[in-house]
């Protein structure tokens, strides 16, 4: 069994992590530009950071234009305020959005990308990050992605390259304490899917296994908060453990056709990105049966639940779905069909398998 696992990011974890961990701040030189989005960081990370900066003698400047599914505008515009002030590191706070930006915003920083951010060869220069997730779903403080919106094919693209692993991760699910229940919900599905998907792709092996069945044991624990919509503290914090384990899963298995297929329901329809893959995640792994008989068996296994039972969980946290047109379905498999994702699963699904998971679950 293939046992490869590379993360090569700090992790500094608990309760008031950012203040007590000053010291990890310190090398990265005099000025940092601060991503985030509107709201998210003022729940008191962004004041954590500063004080941090602060108590090293460095100073931040604040960009907090970073939308939800961010834009190669947004990116753009970060890194010409990163080169106008020549800010020496970078430190992202948020969700998904704003860490995902951050990288992109880190490498434009020093890279002219000529062609094109999505053409861009990504090469070893990229502006030194720390991340600071306030969402416990996407795992990006552990991953080598950075999914930006590709308004030119009407998709959201993954950027990726070793160069964009974070140097830092400070995870304090105090930062969540502030998160709307379905922010939460969707969060904790995203997870939850990367850690499966992760779990089916051809890169699959022992280690990212490991870290997959640890990532569902701590998300799939906090199953009853979740349907209540009650967390504690260590609660919170189990969440936020258990994306950024399934965070590191992806960052060496990448993930399946259940992305693949939820970035059309992200795009054409605005739907959050955890709910997306939660809407196809049950039925991706019935699909699965059907065409490799035992191919899922590790999955529920590692859950300790069937197929019927995962899926009422899933319906249960998701509520009421939208039905789409015919022509949608079949042309979002056509696209999906289209996507790496597909081709990285280790069970071959053609675009009627795409169709039929599509139809089952927004049909
Ligand atoms: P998000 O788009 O970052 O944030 C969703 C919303 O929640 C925003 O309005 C945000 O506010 C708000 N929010 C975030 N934290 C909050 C808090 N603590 N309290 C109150 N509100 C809060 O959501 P996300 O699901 O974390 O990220 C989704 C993005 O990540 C997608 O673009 C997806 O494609 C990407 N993704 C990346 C990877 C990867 O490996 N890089 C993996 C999976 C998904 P603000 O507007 O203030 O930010
Ligand atoms: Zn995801």
């Amino acid at each position: 069994m293939d046992a490869g696992f590379y993360v090569p990011v700090r992790i500094i974890g608990g309760e008031n992590c950012v203040k007590k961990g000053t010291q990890h701040f310190a090398p990265f030189g005099q000025l940092a530009l601060i991503v985030c989005g509107k709201s998210a960081a003022r729940n008191g990370a962004l004041d954590d950071v500063k004080s941090a900066l602060a108590a090293n003698g460095q100073h931040g400047i604040v960009y907090d234009g970073i939308p939800q599914n961010p834009t190669v505008a947004c990116v753009v515009e970060g890194a010409r305020l990163a080169r106008e002030h020549r800010v020496n590191f970078v430190v992202a706070i948020g969700g998904g959005s704003p860490m995902d930006a951050a990288k992109a915003i880190a490498m434009l920083a020093c890279q002219d990308a000529p062609e094109g951010l999505f053409a861009h060869k990504i090469g070893a220069a990229v502006l030194p990050m720390i991340h600071i997730p306030t969402t416990a779903g996407t795992g990006s403080e552990v991953t080598p992605y950075a999914i930006i919106t590709n308004d030119e094919l009407q998709t959201k693209q993954s950027i990726s390259s070793p160069a964009l692993f974070p140097h830092v991760a400070f995870l304090d699910g105090k930062y969540m304490a502030s998160l709307p229940q379905d922010v939460t919900v969707n969060t904790a599905i995203d997870a939850i899917s990367h850690a499966v998907e992760g779990m089916l792709s051809v890169r699959a092996g022992g280690m990212s296994d490991l870290f997959a069945r640890q990532a569902l044991a701590l998300l799939m624990g906090e199953y009853e908060s979740l349907l209540a919509g009650s967390y504690t503290p260590a609660g919170r914090q189990n969440l936020l453990y258990g994306s950024t384990l399934a965070g590191m899963v992806i960052a060496n298995t990448g993930t399946t056709p259940v992305h693949g297929m939820g970035y059309s329901l992200t795009y054409f329809h605005g739907v959050p990105h955890g709910r997306a893959n939660g809407l196809l995640l049950a039925n991706f792994l019935k699909e699965c049966e059907k065409i490799w008989p035992g191919s899922t068996r590790k999955v529920f296994d590692a859950l300790g639940m069937d197929v019927q039972e995962f899926a009422a969980k899933l319906k249960a946290l998701l509520g009421r779905r939208k039905k789409l047109p015919e022509e949608e379905l079949r042309s979002f498999a056509a696209r999906a069909a289209k996507n790496k994702n597909v081709r990285n699963c280790r069970v071959p699904f053609t675009e009627e398998n795409l169709y039929t998971v599509l139809k089952r679950s927004v049909g």
